[in-house]
């Protein structure tokens, strides 16, 4: 048999939050490879009971690769179950690689990364008009130096949104690039713990002067996005500049403008 292997996105955790489709595909898995505690729920809630179920958590890159291979020569669909969205941070190259040159059918799936369902949780927005339309997702140098060019430091120059990956036990490096592009010390940072996980979810408010503190406070050392951003807090500003999407004088592909001067986009 020659089975397709798909790289689902299973969401940031809550096991809802998978799209229909990903679920779809779990649903009739023969096979299905899970990354680690984060997506454990959704692979056991969906996959048939006799599917095989197995964590790569401890597995090398070539074992989880043979693993996929072998288990694609038994059943018709395998699953390789990812967190938050397979394109990010998800080594989705070096899977697919050795797959595609094994003759093997492969596609992705996207899923809600942990960057949107952080900001959902707090309700916050990470594009505002006139305070900033980028959203930069990145993260701190650990065991993955960063390319040139691609320094905190020199990201966090535009002022835009920055979601940091992997980053929370490097709050100080996180503290240190901001700084130096000139984030003042009241600037507010955001991180979420476990964002969307019924239960367990933890939401940390604070200033670039105090963020790490309190997280330590909080005991947070894992699984959790840094978002800086001048958005953060938007909803209790007196005035921020309307959207022209829903500016009454403002014409676009579903609704006329109301009035025919200023009515430009
Ligand atoms: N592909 C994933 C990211 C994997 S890298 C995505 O799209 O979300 C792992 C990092 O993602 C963690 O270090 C953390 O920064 C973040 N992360 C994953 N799930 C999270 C969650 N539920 N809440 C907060 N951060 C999360």
């Amino acid at each position: 048999m020659a089975g397709k292997v798909w790289f689902v996105g299973a969401g940031p955790g809550d096991p809802e939050l998978i799209t229909v489709k990903g679920r779809g595909l779990l649903e009739r898995a023969g096979a299905v490879l899970f990354a680690g505690s984060l997506v454990d729920r959704a692979a056991t809630l969906y996959a048939p009971d006799d599917s095989t179920i197995r964590d790569s958590k401890g597995m090398t890159l070539d074992e989880i690769v043979a693993w996929l291979i072998e288990q694609a020569a038994r059943h018709e669909t395998v699953v390789r179950l990812q967190t938050g969205d397979p394109t990010l941070y998800g080594a989705l190259v070096e899977m697919v690689r050795p797959l595609a040159a094994a003759g093997i059918e492969w596609a992705v799936i996207p899923g809600v990364s942990s960057a949107m369902a952080a900001a959902a949780a707090a309700g916050e927005t990470l594009t505002l008009p006139e305070v900033t339309q980028t959203v930069i997702l990145t993260r701190v140098a650990g065991r993955t130096p960063m390319p040139p060019g691609e320094e905190l430091e020199a990201l966090a120059a535009h002022r835009t949104t920055l979601c940091i990956f992997l980053s929370v036990t490097l709050l100080h490096e996180v503290q240190r690039a901001l700084r130096a592009a000139g984030w003042p010390e009241d600037a507010p940072i955001l991180v979420v713990q476990k964002a969307s996980w019924p239960g367990q979810e933890k939401i940390v408010r604070g200033t670039l002067a105090d963020i790490k503190r309190r997280c330590q406070e909080e005991k947070i050392a894992a699984q959790a996005m840094i978002i800086a951003s001048p958005t953060l807090g938007a909803r209790h500003w007196q005035d921020i500049a309307r959207s022209k999407l829903y500016d009454p004088a403002f014409g676009h592909r579903f609704r006329r403008a109301s009035l025919t001067e200023g009515s430009s986009s």
